[in-house]
């Protein structure tokens, strides 16, 4: 309608795909599940930020969405909570592998994006587990071996893990790839699909990027389906 216009207009919302749901302006609209309303209140957030308000609703249909915004939009939350309900309405067993899996350039990241899924997840009864090079694996073995929900990971550790068979992502439904430009920059195109090839194709994915030149959309173009773009401000 012609609010929704306005609101897309004043946060340089541009979006391409069909019927395409209005952006959630408060969080009173986006029907999330009171245990996480809460958290949100508790972390003192007032409104959506444009890219999560784009695309909650979006997620929430199970499409699959390629979000191109600058890093600080609040793309983290703006994953991880459609991820949550994703998780409650799959109701896997976390003892055969994770249902939501993230990919994260760096281990940095991955931490930062495991402590986000802690925090507002944490009256949900979800287990999240990171996985990350340059530490030992022993103790991200164990994790695994107690049942997980959600994995964040960075592709080569969740690659050496999957080849010692450690690993099952034959569950995995809600995958998302987080800062896809950096992780092409830093090489790991392969390991990201070899990755995916252990994914089960009918599943739900999500891609974010800072930046969308030609090897992104290519990549994007092999591993999302008819996927709804999202993006804020302009793009370079
Ligand atoms: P990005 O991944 O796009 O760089 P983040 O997800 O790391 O951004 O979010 C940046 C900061 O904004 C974090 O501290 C996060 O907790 C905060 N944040 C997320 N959503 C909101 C919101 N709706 N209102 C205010 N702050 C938010
Ligand atoms: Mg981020």
């Amino acid at each position: 309608g012609l609010s929704s216009e306005s609101y897309c207009r004043q946060h340089e919302i541009t979006v391409n795909g069909d019927d395409v749901p209005s952006p959630f302006t408060s969080f009173e609209s986006t029907g999330f599940p009171a245990e996480i309303l809460r958290e949100v209140h508790n972390a003192g957030f007032s409104a959506p930020t444009p890219i999560q308000a784009q695309t909650w609703p979006v997620a929430l249909q199970s499409r699959d969405i390629v979000a191109i915004a600058k890093t600080g939009s609040g793309k983290t939350l703006g994953y991880l909570i459609p991820g949550f309900i994703h998780l409650k309405r799959c109701r896997n067993n976390p003892q055969l592998g994770p249902t939501v899996l993230v990919l994260s350039p760096t281990r940095e990241l991955a931490t930062q994006i495991q402590v986000e899924a802690v925090k507002f997840s944490k009256s949900s009864r979800i287990a999240c587990t990171c996985l990350y090079g340059g530490a030992p694996k022993g103790p991200q073995l164990r994790d695994l071996e107690r049942g997980v929900d959600i994995v964040v990971a960075t592709p080569g550790r969740l690659n050496d893990i999957l080849e010692m068979r450690k690993i099952s992502l034959r569950q995995v439904s809600y995958l998302v790839l987080d800062e896809a430009d950096r992780m092409l920059d830093m090489g790991f195109e392969p390991q990201i699909r070899k990755i995916v090839q252990e994914i089960p194709p009918r599943r739900q994915t999500l891609m974010y990027t800072a930046t969308w030149p030609k090897e992104v959309r290519k990549i994007a173009a092999d591993l999302l389906v008819n996927p709804v773009q999202v993006n804020i401000g302009s793009i370079d």
